[in-house]
């Protein structure tokens, strides 16, 4: 897909601005009642939609389960079983949807990415290579550059933005540096985002204006590269080094933004999302959700992972309240990141990268964000406050940090805390997962958009276990996967193909005792976030009493072959049983 390309043809909304405080029972325990008794007739009592028509797949229990028909009252799941009892108890007059075949799953939960990094998306340039965009070498990312310079109409001085930038398809087989952006752009500061979001670019005029030089020490957890003097910056910085980028990365006014987070919505709801995520949620990025669900402008729930890295914000705050929701926005949890990415070469490992460091470093093993005190520090302030832990970890030096931190703070019975991306993990730290009960959350769109890059960079026994997904589901935990979108695309059934094909884009099978089946790749995205979220009592599973969020697919998934599942298309998608989206309407 264009990634952010159709994001303006917004959907048309339903804004069902219902406060969401608990499971509100009392429809669906009216017509159970109503249904016991006999009297399942009565006009008055008709529900608002019986679906029927296609495979309905509950996504409830270990085992494929589906059912005939649903009926939906109050925004509920009232009734999912056979057509005969659903008729009976909507009734004749209740609305019927036909799903005429299509394919009916509950709404997708998003376990991982970045909503609000696409919002500011509108007014920066799309580099990245195939599938999500065309740029294939590094004369064509100067050139789209080039060309979307003027439509943006930037003033004197204001910054030129780009993202997706991913080496490993360039032709050029270097990374891009500031010499590559001078030429075209000698005056105006430019900054190339890498698709990782860990790691930019900048052009010398962008390091001229934020004041990097050949003396700027790189800051704790950072990275700026340099050239073969040792000294100058060659443009690239990495990870905490990005907080030097604040300027460019200035997002634009808030109507601007209250406009861009519509489309946005839209974007996810085309997808089958019903619940999106934020996944680092800075202040100001916070403020603008609050704002628009204030301003009832949420059409669907989204759920904020406040940074750490503004903990000292959010603790003890009453105006960033966790756990419940509002207006359709909820603070689950802290983020806290502990490293990078391994196609970056920025995930920390316990054993070196089969490649240099990205300064020719000999048996380079990257480095943590903060050190593991600080690190501890940080989980212990946040847990302390009662808050989840979300925690990026990539390598697995990276995991056994967070594994000895959660073994150190000696956390509460389900305390939940999930490892995000868990990538590069090693066979003996599931057990562990397991016994100290985190739970990973993880990429499976790794194996096609990298897979090929970690078996040159890691090696093949690492490569073949990254993302480890069955086995973490046969040791009982509940496992998600997720888009890390703006890092790979939304679609979910790209997720799903992912998870089942380990295919990477040469076509090589990666870790092919990994793949999943239909059944599990679908719990990873619907009812195990849910889990994540402390939200399956309210979503995840087309049960009775649960939020009647639905995504309509075009081919059950359960019978169609694994490499067609890619071609399966989200064509609907009700929230609270409205059509937020659906395909030729
Ligand atoms: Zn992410």
């Amino acid at each position: 897909m264009a990634a952010i390309d159709g994001i303006a043809a917004a959907g048309h909304a339903v804004a069902n601005q219902e406060e969401q405080g608990g499971i509100i029972m009392h429809s669906c325990a009216r017509l159970l009642a109503v249904w016991l008794a006999g009297s399942i007739t009565s006009p008055a009592l008709a529900a608002d939609l019986l679906i029927h028509g296609g495979p309905i797949l509950t996504m409830a229990g270990e085992r494929p389960h589906q059912v005939a028909a649903v009926v939906v009252e109050g925004g509920r799941i009232a009734f999912a079983g056979p057509l005969g009892q659903a008729q009976q108890l909507a009734g004749p007059t209740t609305p019927r949807l036909d799903l005429k075949g299509r394919t009916l799953i509950p709404g997708l939960v998003d376990a991982h990415s970045h909503f609000m990094m696409a919002v500011d998306l509108a007014r920066r340039v799309n580099v990245s290579g195939a599938p999500v965009g065309d740029v294939a070498s590094i004369a064509g990312l100067v050139a789209k550059l080039a060309a979307a310079e003027p439509g943006l109409a930037l003033g004197p001085g204001e910054w030129l933005v780009g993202w997706g930038y991913d080496v490993s398809l360039l032709s050029d087989q270097r990374e891009l540096t500031r010499r590559d952006l001078d030429a075209r752009f000698p005056d105006r500061p430019v900054l190339i985002m890498h698709v990782s979001s860990h790691g930019a670019v900048l052009n010398s005029a962008g390091l001229a204006a934020l004041g990097i030089t050949a003396d700027t020490p790189a800051p704790t957890g950072g990275l700026i590269h340099r050239e073969a003097d040792g000294r100058t910056p060659n443009g690239q910085i990495w990870e905490s080094a990005l907080a030097l980028a604040g300027p460019a990365l200035k997002p634009p006014g808030r109507a601007e933004r209250l406009k861009s987070l519509a489309a946005v919505q839209a974007l996810y709801a085309k997808n089958g999302y019903t619940l999106a995520n934020d996944g680092f949620t800075h202040i100001a990025d916070l403020d603008l959700l609050q704002t628009a669900a204030g301003q009832g402008r949420l059409m669907l729930d989204i759920v904020a992972l406040p940074s750490f890295v503004d903990l000292k914000r959010w603790l003890g705050n009453p105006g960033y309240a966790f756990g419940t929701w509002h207006n359709r926005l909820k603070l689950q949890g802290i983020k806290i990141a502990q490293d990078g990415s391994p196609q970056g070469r920025t995930a920390y490992l316990s054993e070196p990268f089969l490649v240099p460091g990205p300064n020719g470093e000999a048996g380079w093993r990257a480095q943590p964000i903060q050190p593991f005190p600080a690190f501890l520090a940080t989980a212990r302030a946040a847990t302390s406050a009662g808050l989840q832990l979300f925690i990026h970890a990539n390598g697995d030096a990276a995991i056994d940090d967070v594994i000895k931190a959660v073994e150190t703070l000696g956390l509460p019975a389900d305390h939940r805390s999930i490892i995000i991306h868990s990538q590069v993990q090693r066979p003996d730290q599931l057990p562990r997962y397991a016994a100290l009960d985190i739970t990973p959350s993880y990429f499976t769109n790794h194996a096609y958009f990298w897979g090929d890059v970690h078996r040159r960079q890691l090696g093949e026994a690492r490569a073949a276990h990254i993302s480890p997904i069955r086995s973490a589901l046969a040791l009982g935990l509940h496992a998600s996967n997720h888009s890390d979108f703006i890092v790979t695309p939304l679609d979910p059934m790209f997720i799903l193909w992912t998870s089942m094909t380990r295919t990477t884009r040469s076509g090589f099978v990666l870790g092919p005792d990994q793949r999943l089946d239909a059944w599990n790749g679908l719990k990873a995205l619907t009812i195990n976030p849910a889990w994540a979220y402390r939200e399956e009592g309210r979503r995840g599973s087309i049960e009775v009493g649960k939020l009647a969020d639905f995504t309509l697919l075009s081919a059950n998934p359960l019978v169609t072959p694994p490499a067609q599942i890619r071609e399966i298309k989200v064509v609907g998608t009700m929230k609270e049983g409205r059509f937020l989206w659906e395909a030729g309407r």
